[in-house]
């Protein structure tokens, strides 16, 4: 058996505890592995035998595990310092889910689809995110409020320039991710207040707003407080 042959001690302990080392280890193989050597089974999962001394359990499991496509969405979602509720409906707004009155038209629960925030167009993830002039106004200020000097971009897009321009581990590239989901959040947030307390919030308030959630968040984090810094609290 593979792990007893290597970690003999640590196989005792497991065993005691009532682990099914077989099990665990290959739980898509039911063959038993007892006679086959450790040598035969590090090549099938790729590691040379010589490398015994440096085993990874990481290694093993992404080997055991197989390869997979990674999400363009990733960075935008994964390990984004946001706060969670924004993070969900930002998974939601880039899967289309979010009950927008263009799905609820469709599924004959209202009879009008018009966007709460304009009044002009179809209420739709895209519209939305960012073809509403509500919604394009304050995503414009906040990529100016970064220093960004670019047009807002719509909703596809927007993702794609994230994830060739703003992906990496830098407070300025998680800065912007954070904003971004704040930015998504605040707007379903403020189309939610628009039609069910029909309470209205202009595009300068909206967007303060967002700027003073963001600093709350970064300054939490350590890392993303020097980038605060250099931005003014206010536009
Ligand atoms: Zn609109």
């Amino acid at each position: 058996m593979f792990l007893p042959s290597v970690y003999p001690q640590y196989a005792c302990a497991l065993k005691e505890k009532g682990a099914d080392i077989k099990v665990m280890m290959f739980p898509d193989d039911t063959r038993t592995r007892q006679d086959q050597p450790i040598e035969e089974i590090f090549e099938e999962t790729g590691i040379n035998g010589t490398q015994l001394d440096r085993f990874s359990i990481k290694f093993m499991y992404n080997k055991l595990r197989g390869d997979f496509a990674k999400v363009p969405w990733r960075k935008m979602i994964c390990n984004n310092q946001g706060a969670p509720k924004w993070i969900f409906i930002t998974y939601l707004a880039v899967h289309g889910k979010l009950y927008t009155r263009d799905r609820l038209l469709k599924w004959g629960i209202i009879d009008d689809a018009e966007c709460a925030m304009c009044g002009l167009e179809t209420e739709s993830t895209d519209h939305l995110c960012f073809k509403c002039p509500l919604s394009a106004g304050i995503w414009g200020q906040l990529l100016q409020w970064q220093g960004y000097s670019r047009p807002v971009l719509a909703w596809k897009d927007e993702q794609e320039w994230q994830r060739l321009y703003a992906n990496g581990k830098n407070s300025k590239d998680e800065m912007y991710r954070v904003t971004l989901t704040g930015c998504i959040y605040m707007l379903w947030h403020e189309r939610n207040c628009r039609i069910f307390q029909q309470k209205m919030r202009t595009v300068n308030v909206l967007t303060t707003m967002i700027i003073l959630k963001v600093i709350c968040r970064e300054t939490m984090k350590p890392k993303l407080t020097s980038r605060v810094m250099h931005l003014n609290t206010y536009l």
